[in-house]
Formats: structure tokens, C-alpha cells, sequence
């Protein structure tokens, strides 16, 4: 652990503070981290503010050449920050790695975004007159972030604000600081190799709400992106928008995946047990609902309960260890509460018994739970691999059992049949932020807007135009004639 706090340039931040840091997978101290006093952050908001002031003038393709030497300074240290991941948020080690290659990933398509801000030019009513939209950068982003992605939620929203000309303070979770701290770190090489980026371009706080409260409270940051539970999001979206600020929500989610009659099995199996299980189901897009046809219910479940037994449970850089542990004994306690939610609504409940994996981490076996129907739990995100099994007659049930709970991130079905699959992806299909046919709900590309409806708080990160979010738009009309004729003919003749 200290040749890799030494390898990653946190050996120093990661010891000596108040702030105690415990890794699932054994509940062993592994750090001791110096909490922001939440005095000194109207200092450096202040500070983000003066560096905001010097990098909105840097032309984007220049801060792009920021973002591209960090995108290199990952690559370089991704088996080191990997292995953090995997120590202090519990993940598999591929896992961990891929996550770092997510970071990789969004430098990559923040790069090229940085020669992309385009704005449109449009048609004039009024002769000698030209309109065009210009994108300009927003000020200080905020960026408060959830356990279960501990990096990669900072870099897609960093990577895209900084190369829209916006400083990022970045508040982590309290029980992940040591990955922030690294990458941190790593940042801070790129930062060293670009040369003439402003003090304060990208700050790190900790602590827990009440410093990320001094954030969602100050003016002077137009922009919160908040990743977490959506009782974290009831809270802050209210206060940013109250000042007029933009939120940015990225909340839970209650995923499902439609197994249609067609559906190749196969297939299936593999994508329900890899995005119910994975992150030992600790993923905002788990797969939390399975709602089957019931002429394949039975053959589907069967080969479920099989697969199940099988997985290897325990310390998640072993070989082959596919669930590793939950965050922590709480998280284990919400999972058993929820079987015994199910249990008492008829619920049929396989596997999540508790299991002895390394002795002090949150270990339990994926639960796979038969209900009657979606009751009040089903409908509830609980941050753990249950995985609730439905059945269902014709697809506009399907649907509609798909979109009656409160969340909207993920969906899928799995169907060889064209009209149910264009079904499923179109305006009276499913109501989620992603809907994907023959594949599950997990596991998304950075290509892609990301983000959900309802109670996921609506906010986009990631791909696509999401980059929008963090920029303010402005229309400019430019009158290149002698005369100043009035829009829609008005006269005013003085
Ligand atoms: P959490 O809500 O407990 O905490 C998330 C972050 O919000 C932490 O940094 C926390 O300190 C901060 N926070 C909490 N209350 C706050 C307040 N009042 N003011 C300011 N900051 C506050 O979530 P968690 O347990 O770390 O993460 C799990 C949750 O995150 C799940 O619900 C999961 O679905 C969700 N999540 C969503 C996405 C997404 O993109 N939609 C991605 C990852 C995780």
C-alpha cells in the first residue's frame, strides 16, 4: 500500500489528517485524510473565480492540450490509480481498471470537443443582418461525487468543463477521498507539463454535506454537478435552483430489462448476471428488475439460480472473483432489510445469505428474488445485488411495469423481434434516460449522453451535446448595413 500511495504522489495527503479511510474489503484503515475547513472555501471559491477569469480567454483547442496531457498521464498511471479503486471502493480489479479507462476515455472525446464548441449561424429576417449562437464558458464548476464511481464522474465532468474554459472544485465522497486525492495527483503532472494554467483550476475539498453545502449555496459556482442518491438530489437541486444556478443531477436509478419470447437466452443470461451482480450491484445502472414473459419465466430463472451459484464471492483482486464487497455493514443491512421487505410480499428469495469472504468486509451472496408482483421495495433502489423477478403477459404491460416506479436512467430489452424492439426505444416506450435493445442496462460508452429522467434529476454528463450543460449560450446579431430596420417591420421613427 505504500509503494502505491508513493507510485500515485499521495503518500503525504493520504496519512495525518482527521479523516479516517477504510477499505470494504477487509474494513482495514488505509488512510487518514485532512478534511477542508469549511472556512476556507469562500477562499477558494474566490480562487476558482480569479482562475476562471484568465481560463475562459485560453482558446479551446488550448485547453484541450490540457485535457490530452492529463488523458496521458492516465494512461500511465492507470494500473497504480486501478488498484487504488479496487482498495478503496471495493471493486474487481478489472473493474477498477476499466473505470480509469473510462477517465481515459473522456480526455479522448474532450479533445476533440475542445475544436468542436460550434455555435449556429442563422438566417436574418433583416437585410445586411447576421445572427449566430456563440458558447461561452460558465464559471466554476462544481463537481460533488458518489462512493461507487469514484473518479471516472469527476473526469466526465471535468474533462468537458475544462475544455469549455470552466475551473472545477471537486468535492469526492467522504468514503472515497484517496482515489480523488491520486487523481488529483495525476492531474497535477499534466498541469505541471502544460505550464501556464491559473491557480485554482481544478481544486479538491473534503468532507461530507456540509462542505459540498458551500457550494450548492455560492453564486459565484453556476454550475453543481451532483452524483448520488436521490435524497442527496432533493436537497441540493432545490437550493441551486433557488440561487438560479445550474444543476446538474445525476441521481439513483431502478433498472429493468424486458425478456421478451424471442429473446436469445444465452445472450441474456450473460447480460443480466454481469449488470445485477457487477460492482457487486453497486452501479447507479444495475440491473435491479427482471421482467420476463412467463413462457420463458421458468427456463430463464432456472439458468439464473445455476449461474448464480457460481459466481465467486470474495477479496476483489483475487483471480477470478467476479462480486466483491459492499461498501460497508450498513449497505449489507439495507440489503437484508429489502429481502425481508420482499419475503413478507410473497417474495421468493435465492442466495443473499451473508458470507464469510475476507473476515471485516460487507460480503453476501447476489439475491435473486421471485415476486407476485412490483410492490413498494421493488420500486425502491436499494444499493445492493437484488435482483427482483417479474412476469409478464403482453409488451404493453411489459412497458408500463417498466416505467411505473419513480426513477428513469437505464433500460433494456432483449427481443429478436423488430416491432418490440422499435417499441421499446420509441416515444411510448420506455421513459428512462437510456434504452437499449439486446443489451443490458450497464456498462455505458462515453460517447453517449448519460444521465436519466424523474427522480435520476435529469442532468446529462458525459457524450453527445452534453457539453452544453456547462456553457452558456448567447445569440449575437450582427447588422453590417447602413440602415436599422426593426424586427417583425415595427416602426419607430423619431
Ligand atoms: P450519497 O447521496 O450518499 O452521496 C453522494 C455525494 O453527495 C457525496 O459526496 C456526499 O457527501 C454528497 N452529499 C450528500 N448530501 C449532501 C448535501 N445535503 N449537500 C451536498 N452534498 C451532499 O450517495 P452515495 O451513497 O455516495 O452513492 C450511491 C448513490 O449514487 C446511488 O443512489 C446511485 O444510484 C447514485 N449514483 C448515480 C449515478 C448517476 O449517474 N445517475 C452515478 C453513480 C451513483
Amino acid at each position: 500500500m505504500t509503494d502505491l500511495f508513493h507510485a500515485l504522489g499521495i503518500a503525504d495527503a493520504a496519512t495525518g489528517g482527521s479523516l479516517s479511510v477504510l477499505s470494504p474489503i477487509d474494513g482495514a484503515e488505509i488512510g487518514r485524510v485532512r478534511p477542508t475547513d469549511p472556512a476556507a472555501m469562500p477562499g477558494l471559491i474566490a480562487r476558482a473565480q480569479e482562475a476562471f477569469r484568465h481560463w475562459r480567454e485560453v482558446p479551446a483547442p488550448r485547453r484541450g492540450e490540457l485535457v490530452r496531457l492529463f488523458g496521458e498521464e492516465l494512461r500511465a498511471a492507470k494500473a497504480e490509480l486501478g488498484a487504488l479503486v479496487t482498495l478503496e471502493a471495493g471493486k474487481i480489479t478489472s473493474e477498477g481498471l476499466g473505470e480509469v479507462q473510462e477517465m481515459i476515455d473522456i480526455c479522448d472525446f474532450a479533445v476533440g470537443l475542445s475544436r468542436q464548441l460550434y455555435g449556429l449561424t442563422i438566417a436574418s429576417e433583416r437585410p445586411g443582418h447576421r445572427m449566430m449562437e456563440t458558447w461561452h464558458p460558465m464559471g466554476p464548476c462544481a463537481v460533488i461525487s458518489a462512493f461507487n464511481f469514484p473518479v471516472a464522474v469527476w473526469s466526465w465532468n471535468a474533462a468537458l468543463a475544462l475544455v469549455c474554459g470552466n475551473p472545477v472544485i471537486w468535492k469526492p465522497s467522504e468514503k472515497t477521498p484517496l482515489t480523488a486525492l491520486a487523481s488529483m495527483a495525476i492531474f497535477g503532472r499534466a498541469l505541471a507539463r502544460f505550464g501556464d494554467a491559473p491557480e485554482g483550476l481544478a481544486q479538491l475539498v473534503m468532507g461530507g454535506p456540509e462542505i459540498g453545502e458551500a457550494l450548492v449555496l455560492s453564486p459565484e459556482v453556476p454550475i453543481v454537478s451532483a452524483t448520488g442518491s436521490t435524497r442527496m438530489g432533493r436537497i441540493v437541486g432545490p437550493k441551486v435552483a433557488a440561487r438560479f444556478g445550474r444543476p446538474i443531477l445525476e441521481l439513483g436509478g431502478n433498472n429493468a430489462m424486458i425478456v421478451a419470447p424471442s429473446a436469445d437466452l444465452d445472450m441474456a443470461v450473460r447480460a443480466i448476471v454481469f449488470s445485477a451482480v457487477g460492482t457487486a450491484g453497486q452501479r447507479c445502472t444495475s440491473l435491479r428488475r427482471l421482467i420476463v414473459h412467463h413462457s420463458v419465466r421458468e427456463e430463464l430463472v432456472g439458468r439464473l439460480v445455476k449461474a448464480y451459484a457460481s459466481l465467486k464471492i470474495g477479496d476483489p483482486r483475487a483471480d477470478g472473483t467476479l462480486v466483491g464487497p459492499l461498501i460497508d455493514a450498513a449497505s449489507r443491512d439495507r440489503m437484508v432489510a429489502a429481502l425481508d421487505r420482499a419475503r413478507a410480499k410473497g417474495g421468493t428469495v435465492h442466495g443473499g445469505k451473508p458470507v464469510e469472504g475476507v473476515p471485516g468486509g460487507a460480503y453476501i451472496q447476489p439475491a435473486l428474488v421471485e415476486m407476485p408482483a412490483q410492490t413498494g421495495v421493488v420500486c425502491e433502489e436499494t444499493f445492493a445485488p437484488i435482483l427482483y423477478v417479474m412476469g409478464y403477459e403482453t409488451l404493453d404491460e411489459a412497458i408500463a411495469l417498466q416505467n411505473a416506479v419513480p426513477q428513469g436512467l437505464s433500460s433494456c430489452i432483449f427481443t429478436l423481434n423488430l416491432r418490440e424492439a422499435e417499441a421499446f426505444v420509441s416515444a411510448a416506450g420506455s421513459d428512462c434516460g437510456i434504452a437499449n435493445v439486446n443489451i443490458g442496462p450497464s456498462g455505458a460508452e462515453i460517447g453517449g449522453a448519460f444521465g436519466g429522467e424523474k427522480d435520476t434529476g435529469g442532468g446529462r454528463e458525459s457524450g453527445s451535446d452534453a457539453w452544453r450543460g456547462y456553457m452558456r449560450r448567447q445569440t449575437n446579431t450582427i447588422n453590417w448595413s447602413a440602415a436599422l430596420p426593426l424586427a417583425q417591420g415595427v416602426r419607430f421613427d423619431i
